[in-house]
């Protein structure tokens, strides 16, 4: 059978092949590839935004607030805990961006282990990880403990055993790294982390909506992630941010604003944090940048999470059967995990030059996301991606880097 023969037998099998028609058309995109960088919005999202603005926003005003809009940050919370990441109610919220709730709860996780001086993570994590922690660790006095990782793999846990102590009061990785994809064995580095009395801090914008998360089960202390990768919502939509029931008492995020008063609207003197999960909240929430979560959330829950990773992995295995046959012989290496344990939802191809191939590239409508200095991530979003539009999308880039070889 030709590669274009599977693309179309693999589609007509696929059950989640229908959900690509609820996202809005891009008539000039002819492969989107670069769903773990930015979702693709859905028709309904379109229609939201537009009866939010009339209906509630125009039509409420200020009643909009005591109709529901403050309880939306714990509300939506409790619905992606539940469709995505595997957390009970009462522990999640949505709010900020995610290097601010990074820095909220990577400073309150410092601060409730006085005593510990040293936070270990890893090289590779994303830019605004390693930063943030670098800001922490100047503001409190901490030391940073730097475990080399891979970038074609990612952490495994006989490196953070050798990287954790006594002295260690947190460690900071994520899930799927963004830039290999790797997929870290989160309960088995939690159980090592744990044994040593380090809390957990797990970066999920890479695995939230395209690889099951069970943050309560694998024993999580703290998580953080984005929405507009693969949950859809949108450029620059909130961020969300997780702390396990039994550390809500004991953690106190630093950004004590009035939204996360006991109290808001009573205007008094001194900060009270708010029993639970509201107090990871400080200002105002943004109301309209959390209006599409509401049916990209209705569309995993129908979709299922778990259907999404099977065709996550059908798609980046189809990914790897094009790169063999296509690429390969052009000289692109694949620096990404090949087993699909420790698979996430990309693969990241690697050639000298590719650089110069992006802007031909998005001439001919393919999408794919670069990463400096010469890596292409390919990140096939399984609700929105057909197996032909990968097809489509590699053959173009096959024949551009045959023509730049
Ligand atoms: C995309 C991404 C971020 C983004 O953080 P923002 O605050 O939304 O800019 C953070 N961490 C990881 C691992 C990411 O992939």
């Amino acid at each position: 059978m030709s590669l274009a023969d599977r693309a179309a037998a693999l589609d007509a099998a696929d059950p989640l092949a229908a959900f690509r028609d609820r996202f809005l058309p891009a008539p000039s995109v002819v492969s989107y590839l670069d769903g773990n960088s930015l979702g693709r919005p859905l028709e309904a999202t379109a229609r939201l935004i537009d009866d939010f603005v009339r209906d509630q926003w125009g039509g409420r005003l200020i009643q909009g607030w005591t109709d529901g809009w403050l309880e939306w940050p714990l509300v939506l919370g409790d619905r992606l805990g539940a469709v995505a990441l595997g957390a009970a109610p009462g522990q999640t919220v949505v709010a900020d961006s995610t290097t601010v709730l990074l820095y909220k709860l990577a400073r309150a996780a410092v601060d409730a282990r006085p005593g510990r001086r040293t936070v270990v993570l890893d090289t590779d994590n994303f830019p605004t990880d390693r930063y943030v922690l670098e800001g922490i660790a100047a503001e409190r006095g901490l030391l940073l403990h730097w475990v080399e990782t891979d970038q074609a793999t990612g952490i495994r846990p006989d490196q953070v055993a050798e990287a954790v102590d006594e002295d260690t009061a947190l460690v900071l990785f994520s899930h799927v790294a963004y830039r290999s994809g790797w997929l870290a064995d989160v309960p088995e580095i939690n159980r090592i982390a744990h044994e040593a009395g380090a809390l957990t801090l797990w970066d999920l914008c890479h695995s939230a909506g395209s690889v099951p998360v069970q943050l309560d089960e694998w024993g999580v202390d703290l998580a953080v992630g984005c929405s507009y990768k693969y949950l859809n919502g949108g450029p620059g939509a909130p961020a969300f941010g997780y702390l396990r029931h039994s550390l809500q008492d004991s953690l106190k995020q630093p950004i004590q604003g009035w939204m996360g008063h006991r109290a808001s609207f009573e205007m008094g003197h001194g900060y009270e944090a708010a029993p639970g999960i509201r107090a990871l909240l400080s200002g105002t929430p943004p109301i309209l940048a959390m209006v599409p979560m509401h049916a990209n959330l209705d569309l995993l829950a129908e979709a299922g999470i778990d259907a999404v990773r099977a065709k996550s992995l059908q798609l980046t295995d189809y990914v790897l059967e094009l790169a063999d046959e296509w690429l390969a012989p052009l000289g692109v290496e694949v620096v990404s995990p090949r087993d699909p344990a420790r698979r996430g939802g990309h693969i990241t191809l690697r050639r000298a030059g590719f650089e110069q191939l992006l802007a031909p590239l998005w001439e001919s409508g393919v999408i794919p996301d670069y990463r400096r200095p010469d890596g292409l991530r390919i990140g096939p979003a399984p609700l929105s991606t057909s197996f032909t539009e990968v097809h489509d999308g590699l053959a173009i880039l096959r024949d551009l880097a045959e023509k730049h070889r």
